[in-house]
């Protein structure tokens, strides 16, 4: 999958991207990821990205015409483009659509800066607004690095083991059980005895019921859409006294 990022500060994902799962899938080749400096797309002695607002106001908007330049500059790759527009007006980015993201052939990340970029991009040229969470980044750098990761740890072979990401917390609807290594005593805390036995029936029934557990105490809205069977449903009728 590739991924190009339109900034005006590209040095800012070099280290991040270089180390761990994002730098293995880089180097196998299994994602690719290019950066677009808006800065060299603006034009005049010095290449002006940015200006004042319409209507007065304060801080500056980014023009329309360097994010747009920037944009046509970059080669589409395969039948499945999308660009998406980092912003913290639009849909809140979570894993189901890091999964969606993921069917891409090419996400082309817009990072905005100031006040933001001038409305006619998001109008013309966009075809999904992301926003991370709900409060205000000074750019939307951060944005691209989260979107590029969460995307990434769903190509196959980019983790490990394929099915290593299938239990992360959010895949059916939960959060996760807890995970424990050694040592067995930590600070007088014990690992629970279930995880030493041996028996993966008990463990497995053990870490579904953390699961909805841990899910119930500090996220019971996820618990409207989760996916429960049968035994999942009997262990919440019990974790909440019915
Ligand atoms: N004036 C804008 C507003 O109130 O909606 C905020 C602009 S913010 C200071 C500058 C840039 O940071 C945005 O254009 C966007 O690209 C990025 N940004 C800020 N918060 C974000 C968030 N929660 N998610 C994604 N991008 C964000």
């Amino acid at each position: 999958m590739r991924f190009d990022v339109i900034t005006l500060f590209p040095d800012l994902f070099t280290s991040f991207l270089k180390e761990s799962i994002l730098g293995r899938a880089l180097s196998k080749g299994l994602v690719d990821i290019g950066f677009t400096d808006i800065r060299t797309f603006g034009r005049g002695p010095h290449r002006v990205t940015d200006d004042r607002p319409y209507g007065g106001g304060n801080g500056m908007v980014m023009k329309a015409g360097p994010i747009l330049r920037a944009l046509e500059s970059i080669e589409r790759i395969g039948k499945k483009s999308h660009v998406v527009l980092l912003t913290p007006q639009g849909q809140t980015f979570e894993q189901s659509v890091a999964w969606e993201l993921s069917r891409q052939d090419q996400l082309i990340l817009i990072c905005g800066r100031y006040e933001g970029v001038d409305e006619r991009v998001r109008l013309g040229h966009v075809d999904r607004e992301l926003s991370i969470g709900d409060y205000v980044l000074s750019g939307g750098e951060l944005g691209a690095v989260v979107v590029i990761d969460a995307v990434s740890r769903l190509i196959p072979g980019v983790l490990g083991g394929e099915k290593s990401n299938l239990e992360d917390s959010f895949e059916d609807g939960l959060l996760e059980y807890p995970h424990y290594t050694r040592p067995r005593v930590f600070h007088g805390m014990e690992v629970p005895p279930v995880l030493l036995s041996g028996d993966h029936e008990k463990i497995r029934l053990w870490r579904r019921a953390e699961s909805i557990k841990r899910t119930l105490q500090s996220r019971p809205d996820l618990l409207k859409q989760a996916r429960l069977n049968p035994e999942d449903k009997a262990i919440l009728d019990r974790l909440q006294g019915k």
